[in-house]
């Protein structure tokens, strides 16, 4: 007998602007007084993991790790559909990198014992490295499919889920055995809304926080000092410098031919 599907999908909160602000001295993004919302890519994460729980049954437990605030932001995957959540959030976690946020998560997952599949979003918003879900995968010892356009077979039984990855150049079916880690691109699905019976739930919903003394991560390896990463310095590329040759002539031909000559003359043809 197969025993009911367990999905965990992870959700970043990250700032609700662009104006990304640093501080100088820790190079770490400044979130005090910054609104957050759930990273906008893993709502294409959540509404994979709801569509695969409506089709296969079992249960989908939302988790991010961040500060006490995020929990509004799991509230809203509550609202969406989401079983359950759980909040790593821990002063031993600040100012960890995508490799110390990766562990964390892994420990948190194996902790809570027997999951099927892992979903994650393609990238987060504000980060933006790719990197913490196949960490995930790599912590776990799990197979990872990444870039994932669309679920085309979920096998309980066999243990096997087959998915289409969307590359630069042309689409690729993979099939991986589970428990395994999915990434997701947007062009899987169109993300549902809350519905009131879902605010309703998410407003009631307890969402138990744990640090590493609970999910057993070894705290000398999140954190900071937990951190391999070593930023440097933090800055805003200052805008380049570039000039504007406009070519007008009396017909489109002679336009075309005066293009030609100015990109010969610049030894780009
Ligand atoms: C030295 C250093 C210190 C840092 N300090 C902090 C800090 O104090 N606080 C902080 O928030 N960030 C901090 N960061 C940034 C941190 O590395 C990343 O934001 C975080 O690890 C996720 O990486 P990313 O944003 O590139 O996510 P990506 O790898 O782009 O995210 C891919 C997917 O992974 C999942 N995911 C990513 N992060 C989380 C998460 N936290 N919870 C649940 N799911 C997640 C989501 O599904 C997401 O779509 C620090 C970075 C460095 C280098």
């Amino acid at each position: 007998m197969v025993s009911e599907m367990r999905i965990v999908v992870m959700c970043k909160s990250v700032p609700d602007t662009m104006d990304v602000r640093f501080d100088p001295q820790t190079k770490t993004m400044v979130r005090a007084g910054v609104a957050t919302t759930i990273n906008p890519f893993d709502l294409f994460a959540i509404e994979a993991a709801l569509r695969l729980r409506e089709q296969h049954g079992g249960t989908v437990t939302a988790m991010t790790m961040g500060p006490s605030a995020a929990q509004r932001e799991l509230q809203d995957a509550i609202a969406m559909g989401c079983d359950d959540a759980v909040l790593l959030s821990s002063p031993a976690y600040a100012g960890s990198d995508t490799w110390a946020t990766a562990y964390a998560l892994a420990c948190a997952v194996r902790y809570m014992g027997e999951v099927d599949l892992i979903v994650c979003g393609r990238q987060a918003q504000d980060g933006d490295t790719g990197q913490v879900g196949p960490g995930i995968a790599r912590q776990l010892g799990w197979p990872q499919v990444t870039y994932v356009s669309r679920v085309c077979e979920l096998d309980l039984m066999a243990r096997r889920i087959v998915v289409e990855r969307l590359l630069e150049d042309g689409r690729q079916t993979l099939a991986a055995q589970l428990p395994a880690v999915m990434t997701v691109l947007k062009d899987a699905n169109l993300p549902r809304t809350a519905t009131l019976r879902g605010m309703r739930r998410a407003h009631r919903a307890v969402v138990p926080t744990w640090g590493p003394e609970i999910t057993g991560a070894d705290p000398r390896l999140v954190g900071l000092d937990g951190s391999p990463t070593r930023v440097v310095r933090v800055f805003s590329p200052t805008a380049r410098q570039g000039q504007v040759q406009w070519i007008t002539a009396a017909t489109p031909q002679k336009v075309a031919e005066g293009l030609l000559a100015a990109l010969t003359a610049e030894q780009l043809v």
